[in-house]
């Protein structure tokens, strides 16, 4: 028997740890701090290491991911998840209105929901309990995805009522989740996804719910299989209380009292769905009461009752003029296009990754090609494909470069990855993306030394690596272009002031595979110094949470090295920082900043820092980023072509500020 005050301590631990979760997955309003979930989460883990009979079906631990499975059992929807019509203009809106007024007799109020672009699900809670998820499928028999769809930190494990229900909704991969798994596929030599949907497809499908859990999906639900167990009699209401019942619904639904509205709301929309952290693809629109969609019932195929309005795809023609080869800091190739300069979804767009050869060759790409090009995930142009009948009947081929085009050695496919790598360790491409990469700002941030002076460095032989920066003398730097005593200075100091960052700083910027900035915060958090990690085993690492088999064989490979042994006796030797000083709780004391226990949006694109930078930075003086601007939002950063969050927070009067005044209050902060 497990002691009474275990039992009620692991009980007051999930219950805590969901609530958390909740504010933070579902609510977007955190209450504390990551370090203060991270603790009580170890603490269940080490309760339920200890007595497995406590592991609750709710327990948060249990969305990691369970064992691999052999494939997918086949579910059956007793009611069908329904598909919608489609339309495309103002008339046919109008016409289905018609016909809604007609088969009722009177004028009816619609609700209008943003069309998610992502996968419909199915959600069965037994008393409150999850019990099962599933795909849509052919919306008869779907694929029982309940391991998968566990690991989605919006889907609650239980309700906040003991009812019986079937919900449905859609999974979907944010934005920046997208964008930033594709970049890490490339960077990787992998397939990369061609838009969220794909990909989060893709990610639901996986036999292994680990990888779903580092998938980063996200959920809407708004509807259920049967309203009986619901107090609402429609739809609006509806959505708020499965809102209430602990899912993640979408802010965005209007009820509209006529097609004018209706119509308003869809130009609102298209309008704003670039500003959006998840891709839309239109707008659905739902006849109000329950009781009005029941008078109205359905087709074979579809609700009479509703209607998906599609958004015109965004997109534009042009010329390919030429493939370019750029090599990242672990050698991988990457291709892009450089197109005749169009306008596309509101930019002007010039360039689009072809990602791989295997993409070149797919689509067929060849130079002169007239293409077609639109924006994934709304924001990163993509060819979509070559209109082959304007094709001239010289053209030939494409032929990736079997070369290196920098160092000019034989460039391989590694096993199985689709990437073209320069393998040559001495690849001065490398070697120069090796060197931004140690001194970015998420890295071991130093000021002043941008690509052009890292370059000029390395082809004057006075860095080459990253750890001669810190034998450098003001006499090297005077020897470069436009560098002055008083800059070299300043770069001396900003070089020197690195060596005190926090160890895993260092760590991520060696650039060690796989090993991105939250898996180095992870690594030194628990072996707290570069030595210890050092000697880490992969197993040892591997037991880590959430890091796995790949990163622990990557940091085990990369530290067998002898000339990184070398390498780190050398940082040493110049007085480089080894230990981990993550941020402790007096240390957040003695914090001034105008961000300390500010909770902040960022929206717009801003110039001198990216996102993440910004929020690192903005987190590093005791402020909160989240991702939506609400009541509880204390300032909205707002960077160019802001949208709907900028007009958000003017509605809601939060103070509103630019990037200078951002990186004003930058300056004015001591840490
Ligand atoms: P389609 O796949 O074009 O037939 O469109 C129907 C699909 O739209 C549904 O199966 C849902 O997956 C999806 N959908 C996305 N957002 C919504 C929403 N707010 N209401 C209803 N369906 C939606
Ligand atoms: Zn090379």
């Amino acid at each position: 028997m497990v002691e009474e005050s275990v039992v009620n301590r692991a009980r007051e631990l999930r219950e805590q740890l969901n609530q958390y979760s909740y504010e933070y997955y579902v609510k977007d309003a955190p209450s504390v701090e990551d370090f203060v979930y991270d603790s009580l989460y170890q603490e269940l883990v080490e309760i339920e290491n200890k007595h497995p009979e406590l592991v609750a079906e709710d327990s948060p631990t249990q969305r990691v991911g369970g064992p691999v499975l052999e494939g997918f059992k086949k579910v059956v929807h007793d009611v069908p998840l329904y598909s919608l019509n489609d339309v495309f203009n103002k008339e046919d809106i109008t016409a289905f209105d018609q016909r809604v007024q007609k088969a009722l007799g009177h004028q009816v109020t619609y609700t209008c929901e943003l069309k998610i672009d992502g996968l419909s699900i199915s959600l069965r809670y037994e008393d409150g309990k999850l019990v099962q998820g599933a795909t849509r499928g052919d919306g008869s028999v779907g694929e029982d995805i309940t391991e998968n769809l566990k690991t989605v930190r919006s889907i609650p494990l239980k309700l906040k009522k003991s009812v019986t229900l079937e919900a449905r909704g859609e999974c979907y991969m944010p934005k920046r989740s997208f964008m930033r798994l594709n970049q890490q596929r490339e960077e990787e030599g992998q397939d990369v996804f061609a838009n969220p949907r794909n990909a989060a497809a893709g990610s639901l499908r996986q036999l292994d719910s680990k990888v779903t859990a580092k998938r980063n999906l996200s959920t809407f639900l708004y509807s259920v299989a049967d309203t009986a167990p619901l107090d609402s009699s429609s739809q609006f209401d509806a959505l708020q209380e499965l809102e209430d019942l602990g899912f993640q619904t979408n802010q965005e639904r209007r009820l509209c009292h006529s097609i004018d509205e209706v119509w308003d709301y869809i130009a609102e929309f298209q309008e704003k769905r670039t500003d959006l952290s998840y891709e839309i693809d239109g707008v659905v629109i739902k006849v109000n009461t329950f009781e009005q969609q029941e008078d109205l019932g359905y087709t074979v195929k579809a609700p009479r009752w509703a209607i998906a309005y599609k958004f015109p795809p965004e997109e534009a023609q042009t010329v390919v003029k030429d493939i370019e080869w750029t090599i990242g800091r672990t050698g991988v190739l990457t291709p892009t296009a450089v197109m005749d300069p169009v306008k596309v979804a509101g930019t002007t767009v010039s360039r689009a990754s072809l990602h791989n050869d295997d993409y070149i060759q797919e689509k067929d790409i060849r130079i002169n090609d007239k293409v077609v090009i639109y924006k994934a995930g709304d924001i990163i142009p993509e060819v979509s494909h070559v209109i082959f009948e304007e094709r001239s009947d010289e053209s030939e081929p494409y032929h990736a470069p079997e070369n290196c085009p920098i160092c000019g050695s034989h460039l391989v496919h590694l096993d199985e990855e689709v990437a073209l790598r320069c393998i040559n360790p001495k690849c001065p491409a490398q070697i120069k993306e090796g060197l931004n990469h140690f001194v970015s700002r998420n890295a071991m941030n130093i000021d002043g030394l941008g690509p052009r002076i890292l370059n000029q460095m390395y082809e004057k032989g006075l860095v080459k690596d990253v750890a001669d920066l810190y034998y450098l003398k003001q006499d090297d730097l005077l020897t470069l272009d436009k560098i002055k005593e008083k800059s070299a200075n300043n770069i001396l100091t900003a070089i020197s002031e690195s060596k005190g960052r926090s160890s895993d700083r260092l760590v991520f910027g060696l650039g060690i595979w796989h090993v991105g900035g939250k898996a180095a915060k992870i690594l030194l958090e628990h072996f707290k110094t570069v030595h210890a990690l050092k000697k880490a085993s992969a197993e040892e690492i591997n037991s880590l949470y959430t890091l796995g088999q790949t990163i622990a064989d990557s940091v085990v490979t990369y530290f067998s090295k002898k000339e990184v042994h070398e390498l780190l006796t050398k940082l040493e030797k110049a007085g480089v920082n080894f230990d981990y000083l993550g941020k402790t709780s007096s240390e957040m004391e003695k914090i001034e900043s105008p961000f300390k226990d500010k909770t902040v949006v960022l929206t717009g694109k801003l110039n001198r820092y990216t996102r993440p930078e910004a929020k690192n930075q903005i987190e590093g003086l005791g402020g909160k980023v989240t991702g939506s601007v609400s009541q509880s939002t204390d300032i909205v950063v707002a960077g160019e072509d802001a949208g709907s969050k900028l007009s958000k927070a003017q509605e809601l009067g939060v103070t509103v500020w630019n990037e200078d005044q951002m990186i004003e209050a930058f300056e004015n902060s001591s840490v």
